[in-house]
């Protein structure tokens, strides 16, 4: 077999450095720039001076080494950093279409997407379908003349499926529209541009940032398409103006040099996690387990060394089971009972009550998410059988095992 796309290189293979010399980029603290003739300036307005920068909602230097960084570890041309991931996933989409305009997507997305793209696209008239992103069928009769993207997350948020992005993006380049993916749950694991992804869109509030000391996210794609979004007069991103602080971008740089790493330390715990959710029966969902119905082509997608990420969820059945449980995990001190992920303290929250509550009952019983399923987020527990222990003790107390 082929060596696989290596992420971790490609950002480790990057030569950065600031003006001085210093290893860290330096910070650029400004949001306008002085240009030494009027020429230079209007041929700027007009896209056509290379190398100089603007205005810092159109491009700012801290955000292209963070911007490139992404691109290289994506394998894209190019990157746009946005102020949070909604701000990414809006952008995209708003770029793509018009109103009158139509979208497939999966049913089942991050809450704040699903409501995007349910509630929120109506006022401009653009259609939206909802399917089961595993059953190809249903996504190719899901498509019109008028639908300009299809819409999936790598990882599912929060049933833990995984897209057959190579399938998905025959069926899109057959139909001429983009095929637009959320890769926030698998940063390194998943590279979608490779696997023939248009546009990967993240929030680097997860993982990628992986402090949770702030909300980013981040737009990779062509040169085409980063150039249209910052487009002086018709860009969406230069337009709606959702741009990443450059003092946030260069601290979001820091913490992507360690990305990998941290990656094979989530899914090693995950994996732990799983091995022992299984051996006390507990029911649970886990993309690196044998049973899961994507593990193989999980296995086959996915880029050498960085595991299977850091989720898995577990189901108690009921919203009145899991309440005191999360609770007592809390107490006990597993990790915080908080939404988000990608911290190096576990996070859990019940799924359907919390950072699914957008999608309606109706709906999150047909994408099977159970009301007691509560969504771990592995942390990065250096004494992880010790967290387990903790569980254990907490359903034991409860009488749930
Ligand atoms: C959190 C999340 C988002 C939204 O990102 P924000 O940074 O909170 O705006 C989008 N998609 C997925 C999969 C997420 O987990």
């Amino acid at each position: 077999m082929t060596k696989k796309f290596d992420p971790a290189t490609a950002i480790q293979n990057l030569k950065q450095f600031g003006e001085f010399g210093d290893v860290n980029p330096s910070i650029t603290d400004s949001a306008t720039y002085t240009f030494m003739s009027e020429n230079t300036m209007i041929e700027a307005f007009h896209g056509e001076a290379q190398g100089c920068f603007l205005y810092s909602r159109h491009w700012n230097p801290s955000n292209k080494y963070l911007a490139d960084a992404l691109a290289a570890m994506e394998g894209t041309e190019s990157a746009w950093v946005t102020a949070s991931g909604m701000a990414a996933i809006t952008t995209a989409i708003l770029q793509l279409c018009n109103s009158g305009d139509h979208i497939v997507t999966s049913v089942t997305t991050y809450g704040g997407t699903f409501a995007f793209l349910k509630n929120y696209l109506q006022k401009f008239n653009i259609g939206v379908t909802f399917v089961n992103i595993t059953d190809h069928e249903s996504v190719k009769k899901a498509i019109q003349p008028n639908t300009k993207l299809l819409y999936t997350e790598s990882m599912t948020n929060p049933m833990l499926q995984i897209s057959d992005l190579p399938e998905l993006s025959k069926i899109t380049r057959s139909k001429g529209i983009q095929l637009v993916v959320d890769n926030t749950f698998t940063p390194m694991i998943i590279s979608p541009f490779n696997l023939g992804a248009d546009i990967v869109v993240y929030s680097m509030t997860k993982f990628i940032n992986g402090k949770n000391d702030c909300v980013a996210g981040a737009i990779c794609a062509s040169n085409d398409f980063i150039n249209a979004i910052s487009d002086v007069n018709s860009g969406t991103a230069m337009l709606l103006g959702p741009v990443l602080d450059p003092l946030r971008s260069s601290s979001i740089l820091k913490n992507l040099g360690t990305l990998h790493i941290r990656m094979q330390k989530h899914s090693d715990n995950a994996a732990y996690m799983a091995e022992k959710f299984e051996e006390i029966g507990l029911k649970y969902i886990y993309p690196g387990n044998p049973d899961h119905p994507q593990y193989e082509l999980f296995t086959m997608i996915m880029n050498e060394d960085f595991g299977y990420g850091g989720m898995i969820a577990i189901d108690v059945e009921t919203a009145e089971r899991a309440a005191p449980f999360m609770e007592l995990m809390q107490e006990k001190g597993v990790g915080y009972h908080a939404v988000s992920l990608g911290y190096f303290k576990t996070l859990f929250s019940n799924s359907g009550k919390s950072t699914s509550s957008e999608v309606p009952e109706d709906i999150q019983k047909e994408m099977g998410l159970s009301p007691g399923l509560i969504r771990f987020s592995v942390g990065l527990d250096h004494d992880i059988e010790n967290s387990f222990e903790l569980i254990k003790s907490c359903l034991k107390e409860l009488k749930y095992i």
